[in-house]
């Protein structure tokens, strides 16, 4: 595993908190952190390890404590950490398939690390030997986003493994909407898979994309790293108290009905005019391919509904990217959908 992290985080002597060279009890007067004594909520600085969200997300995963990261700026702050573990700038490069979410190219040109983008077959499946002709001696990382955004679908999990398994590098499955798919998770390989990372989110199926919390999970090793490179204190002690709130109440019914109303969102959406195509989806919105996305686009944002027009992306001409609302909200966009004309 080591020969896949950049020398320099392998010597890396990581920040060591106040807090993190004392391991007693029995304290009652904390003057070591130059924090403010004048208890407000929010004058102590939160645990930078995360030790009872990461116990309760282990509860909630069945992973140990330790092969999970958690990161207070969503799932986003994993990639930017991942690049930043593995990738030597001006030197290293990735792999990531097209079209797929913006950010791993994003964080990949901040870091100053190429990336090789793959065309995604016609048909959204995934061209397991292109990827991989696709790489070299300095390919670092194979992102596969799965349930893919924008196409909506997830690839399956052998397909993966056997990418993890002829790649000498890490492949990071980006997981965000695992939570409205049937197709399963690669959560459960990443003991025995050593190059496997799978990252998820709090923002999608737990309905709290404004708290911004994202997780990593993978080796201990690998998360060893995640925990040296990352922010001392990457998320915020009013976060990680609302979010072992959260997660004892649950998600309700959101995801079935969320899957509920996009299967019936697909049907009625079949049925309008200026519809050609409504794409599979294991997430929580629909590609749709029409006649003329932009002038559809335009439609639907004077009537005050506002969508993703996805069709500057490879392979996506002329789609739009829907997200599942509410009911009502289905209710009326399909409406206004099945009267343009
Ligand atoms: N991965 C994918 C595939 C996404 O679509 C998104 C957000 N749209 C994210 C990650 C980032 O999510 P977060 O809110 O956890 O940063």
């Amino acid at each position: 595993m080591r020969k896949y992290i950049r020398k320099n985080i392998l010597e890396l002597e990581p920040y060591s908190t106040a807090r993190d060279e004392f391991q007693g009890t029995g304290i009652s007067v904390w003057l070591d952190a130059n924090e403010s004594p004048y208890n407000n909520g929010a004058n102590r600085y939160p645990d930078p390890h995360q030790k009872e969200l990461k116990k309760r997300v282990a509860r909630m995963t069945g992973i140990s404590s330790d092969c999970i990261f958690i990161g207070g700026a969503g799932s986003d702050e994993a990639i930017d950490v991942a690049f930043r573990i593995f990738c030597e700038p001006g030197k290293d490069n990735v792999i990531a398939i097209a079209p797929s979410y913006g950010v791993y190219k994003v964080a990949a040109t901040i870091n100053n690390v190429e990336v090789r983008e793959v065309l995604l077959n016609e048909d959204f499946s995934l061209p397991a030997d292109r990827i991989l002709d696709a790489t070299d001696s300095n390919s670092k990382i194979i992102w596969i986003c799965s349930p893919n955004n924008p196409t909506g679908n997830a690839f399956p999990k052998e397909e993966i493994l056997e990418i993890a398994h002829r790649f000498k590098g890490i492949v990071i499955v980006d997981e965000a909407y695992a939570d409205f798919s049937d197709k399963g998770s690669m959560l459960d390989k990443i003991n025995s898979v050593e190059n496997l990372i799978v990252l998820r989110t709090f923002s999608k199926a737990w309905g709290l994309a404004g708290l911004r919390a994202g997780m990593a999970f993978a080796s201990a090793e690998i998360i060893g790293f995640f925990d040296r490179v990352k922010y001392p204190y990457n998320m915020s002690s009013l976060v990680q108290e609302e979010l072992l709130h959260r997660m004892e109440q649950g998600t309700g019914n959101h995801i079935t009905e969320i899957k509920s109303e996009r299967h019936r969102m697909a049907k009625a959406l079949e049925e309008a005019p200026c519809v050609l195509k409504v794409y599979p989806s294991d997430a929580n919105f629909l590609l749709v391919k029409v006649k003329d996305a932009d002038h559809l686009y335009n439609y639907l944002a004077e009537n005050g509904v506002l969508v993703r027009d996805r069709s500057r992306m490879p392979l996506c001409d002329n789609s739009l990217r829907i997200t599942i609302g509410t009911p009502e909200e289905n209710a009326a966009t399909i409406s206004l959908i099945q009267q343009f004309k």
